[in-house]
Formats: C-alpha cells, structure tokens, sequence
C-alpha cells in the first residue's frame, strides 16, 4: 500500500486483505488451520512460507496479519507481530533479546506485570538494574558491558513520567543496547517512537487501539529481521499469538483510533486545567500542565499532553475513595484507553500486589487516583468531576 498515505487513511485502509469475493469490511478468518490441494503443497508450504500463505494460526492468519501490516505502517516500522496480550507482547520481546547472563536496564516505574516479568527473567539469570527513568544520568551509570536492552515505558503507569526516547536511545546504542518502549500510554497517536530511536515498540492493544474495552491483544513493531527472526520463533512457538477473533475486533478499533484519542486527549487537557490547583489535591499531574517536570519533553515526544491525568488527594485512601465514590459518568475501573472515561485508585488495585514500600518507591502513593479520559462532552466529565472533589 502507499507509503505516502497520512496516518488517518493508512488507520482506514492499510493491510486490508481481500478475498476473492471482494467483501468491503475485513474479513474474520476464524480458523486455526489452512487446507492443502495436496501433499506436496503441503510440504512445500512448510519447507518456506510464501507472503500470502499461512500453516497455523499460532503462527499467523489473514485476519491477524492485516492488523500487523496496519500497525507496522501506522507505527513506521518495517514490521509487526501481533500477540495474545500486552503481557504477551512485552514477554516475547524481552524473552526474545536476552539470555541468560545478559543484563537488562529499565525504569523503575512501570506497570506491575511488567516489573513482574523483570522478576521471572532474574530466575533465569538475566540481571536487571532498575533506574529513576527520568535522570538520563541514571541510565548512563546503570549500563555494563553485557547489557542488551534498555526498556521503560514512554509514558509510566501510573504516574505519567515522560521519558525522554532520544536520550535513553543514544546512551543505549553507544554501549550496543537495543531499546525497547511500552508504549501503551502515548498510544500510537501520540507515538514518534520509532523516529527517535526506540528499535522495538509494544502496545497492549487491550487499551487504546480497542478503545472499547473489548478484547485483550497486544503487538510488537520493529525491523523485518527482529520481529520475522528471534520475535516470530519465540511467540510462536511458546504460545502468544492473537486470535484472529480479537484482531478482527482490533482492526475496527484502528480505523477510529486518531479520532478517539485526539478527543481524549481534549478532554484531558480540559479536565487537568479546571482542577489544577483545587483545594483537595495535592497535585494534578498532567503532562500537558505547564506545571509537570517533564512538560516541555511530552510536548515535543508526543506533540500533545495524551488522554490520562492523575490526581494526588491530600486526603490520602479516604478522600480518594470518597471522590472514586460519588462519581457518576466516570466508571470505577482499571482499564484505560477507552471511549469510556475511567478512573483508577492504583495503590488498591493495579498496583495492589507490590508491598507499600516498593508502591512508594514507584510513586503510587493512597491519595493518587488515575483517570482515563475517554470521549464523552468535555463540560459533562468537568462537571463529574467538580461534583465528586465538592464530596471529598
Ligand atoms: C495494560 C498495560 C500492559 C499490559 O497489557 P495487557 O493487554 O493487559 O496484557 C502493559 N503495559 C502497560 C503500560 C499497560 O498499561
């Protein structure tokens, strides 16, 4: 398809596969297997896959591979792979980087399964130096002889630290490291990754590519020879592939992704300025607030503020509680990314597991609450909220 198509056209069109029936909507191929004319095409399919040619749906399947193509383009990588989950996207590309007696250098504040995979991989005698994301130096200092991988979330969950892409690019490729991203905050709206220098990028699809809180998927972006080589043989052979089901469900949610998101993101911006500096927060932490340490960085990586903001209450668990509480349009949930405006208390919930030690350590304090902004009236979701900080 045209390489000289704008994000939104590639979102509608890019990687649709039609059959010979010429349907208009993507096809959901809902088959794990592919019939053969005869033995040896059987055989030769096996010995080397043609480009339209498929064997297994572990391994690939139309439906699955036009959401592939799709994000590849929207992503600007050579390449895709889509997985089973966010987790399963994040697993395989770590698993596919490293090996034992490797080292890995990645943020401290991340999502909980991703701080969790770190763990397992420790059992496998990868080493892991976990560093303040934000402090370039940090990353400098933390990097050895054998590390392979720097890994961070764009935007961190929950506390909406930006990283700066560049800066922790260049430290790891001066000492032979690959970067790797998560990118499911930023979304791929909101994603230059690929331009400043992050060699893999992952998305939980599960958040803002569904936008509808549907299904869980996820997909890693990268060159032809990463994800076709060491990515494809590890997902496929371990177990995380997407059902085609899912990316059928995915491929929908792409062509109004821009929409959604620059919607969201208009919300956000608008809800971060009318309770910024209300009397029962500590903080609003917003990366479009003038106010946030990281501003001018998010405005220039992401060119926008994104769709989540975060409140710190002074009232601790209590007040966050009340406020979650007398909310009405917004759900009490722990998805983000959807159409749906959800809020989120972190330390109860998300990031439940960790003991109170490491939640602090990580910025998930008892006061902080999250919210997703979804695309509901702006006036109505201010209004929502003013209500339920006047209850706190
Ligand atoms: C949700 C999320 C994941 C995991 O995605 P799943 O689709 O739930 O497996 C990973 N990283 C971040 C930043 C997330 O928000």
């Amino acid at each position: 398809m045209s390489k000289d198509w704008n994000t939104r056209t590639k979102l509608v069109h890019e990687g649709t596969r039609r059959s010979q029936y010429g349907e208009m909507a993507e096809a959901m191929f809902l088959t794990q297997g592919f019939v053969y004319p005869s033995a040896e095409a059987a055989a030769a399919r096996f010995e080397t896959l043609g480009e339209d040619e498929f064997i297994y749906a572990r391994y690939g399947n139309p439906t699955t591979r036009m959401f592939e193509d799709r994000m590849a383009a929207i992503e600007g990588t050579e390449d895709a792979f889509a997985c089973a989950s966010g987790m399963a996207a994040i697993h395989g590309a770590l698993a596919a980087l490293v090996k034992g007696g490797d080292h890995i250098v990645a943020a401290r504040q991340m999502f909980g399964s991703c701080l969790k995979v770190l763990e397992f991989l420790q059992t496998f005698g990868v080493a892991v130096t976990l560093v303040d994301g934000v402090k370039l130096e940090e990353w400098r200092a933390a990097m050895r002889p054998n590390t392979k991988v720097c890994f961070f979330e764009s935007v961190s969950n929950p506390g909406l630290e930006v990283i700066d892409i560049a800066g922790v690019a260049k430290i790891a490729h001066e000492g032979g490291a690959v970067v790797l991203v998560d990118n499911a905050f930023a979304s791929p709206v909101f994603s230059r990754a690929a331009e400043l220098g992050a060699d893999v990028i992952a998305y939980s699809a599960t958040k803002h590519i569904d936008g509808g809180g549907r299904v869980l998927g996820g997909v890693v972006c990268g060159t032809r020879a990463f994800i076709r080589g060491p990515l494809e043989t590890y997902v496929k052979h371990t177990g995380g592939a997407m059902s085609p089901f899912h990316a059928w469900v995915l491929l929908n949610g792409l062509q109004t992704l821009d929409l959604r998101v620059r919607a969201q993101a208009v919300n956000a911006a608008a809800v971060a300025s009318s309770v910024a500096g209300h009397n029962k927060l500590a903080r609003t932490i917003y990366p479009g607030l003038t106010t946030h340490p990281q501003h001018a960085l998010a405005i220039e990586q992401m060119g926008a503020g994104g769709t989540m903001v975060a409140f710190e209450f002074n009232g601790g668990r209590e007040a966050a509680f009340r406020f979650l509480n007398a909310l009405e349009i917004i759900k009490i949930s722990n998805n983000l990314g959807d159409a749906r405006s959800i809020a989120t208390h972190p330390a109860t919930t998300t990031h439940s597991s960790m003991t109170p030690e490491k939640r602090l350590e990580v910025g998930v304090t008892e006061g902080l609450v999250r919210i997703s902004l979804g695309i509901e009236d702006g006036a109505d979701l201010i209004a929502d909220i003013k209500a339920a900080l006047e209850a706190v």
